[in-house]
């Protein structure tokens, strides 16, 4: 599969959408614009990849609607070189976006199958994470943190206190949490105890599975 001019065109349709659903930040918007996500996915669902929706993407999981990619990403609040860490690579779009951003990223997948297919796509795409990184994201990385942004693209019970503590001073984490649905939580680090907690609208995300060995 190629990246043409009709690709391009659907792209910006899909910018104008997510603009007229209230994503505003330039850069999230040139993100949508420029990454092609027709490639992220499996070529049967090719025609309907500038639509605002989800598809799966094999072992279960889905590549998350491009709305919630932008509307996670403008929570983190990004600035050029911010080191992340990224829960749920899945099929890596997410990961693209971020990268769009000059972002160092970590981003840990728990499914073999997905992580192995998505390193592959990285490589052969020129898109390069810091670590693309096999395991289990509910402990976060302690050994990388602490880091400016934590994004989780599954739908969490709770959320993991690993993860807070590997947020730097002014870190901000992104993680939808509710068990059926889930609401958009923000948590923003401002000192070693206190967080501030916002709370957005509803989504709808695969669960975030703890490894419990
Ligand atoms: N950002 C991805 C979303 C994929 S769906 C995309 O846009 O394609 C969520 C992903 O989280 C799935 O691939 C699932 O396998 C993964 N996941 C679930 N629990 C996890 C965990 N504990 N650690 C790491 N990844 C996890």
């Amino acid at each position: 599969m190629q990246d043409t001019l009709k690709h391009r065109g659907l792209r910006n349709q899909l910018a104008d959408l997510l603009t007229t659903k209230g994503i505003s930040q330039v850069k999230v918007l040139n993100a949508i614009r420029s990454i092609p996500r027709h490639l992220f996915i499996d070529s049967s669902f090719e025609g309907h990849a500038y639509q605002d929706k989800a598809f799966p993407i094999g072992a279960e999981q889905t590549i998350s609607q491009p709305y919630t990619v932008a509307f996670q990403t403008e929570l983190l609040a990004l600035e050029k070189g911010a080191k992340i860490l990224e829960i749920g690579t899945g099929s890596g779009y997410q990961t693209a976006v971020l990268l769009h951003f000059k972002a160092v990223v970590y981003t840990i997948e728990r499914q073999l199958e997905l992580f192995k297919k998505t390193k592959i796509f990285f490589n052969k795409m020129g898109y390069r994470p810091k670590k693309v990184i096999f395991g289990d994201g509910y402990k976060g990385l302690p050994d990388e943190a602490p880091f400016d942004a934590i994004i989780v693209t599954a739908g969490a019970p709770e959320v993991p206190k690993a993860l807070l503590s590997q947020l730097k001073i002014g870190g901000r984490l992104v993680i939808p949490v509710g068990v059926d649905d889930q609401i958009m939580t923000l948590l923003i680090r401002k000192s070693s105890a206190e967080f501030e907690r916002k709370e957005f609208g509803s989504f709808r995300f695969v669960p975030l599975l703890e490894d419990k060995n």
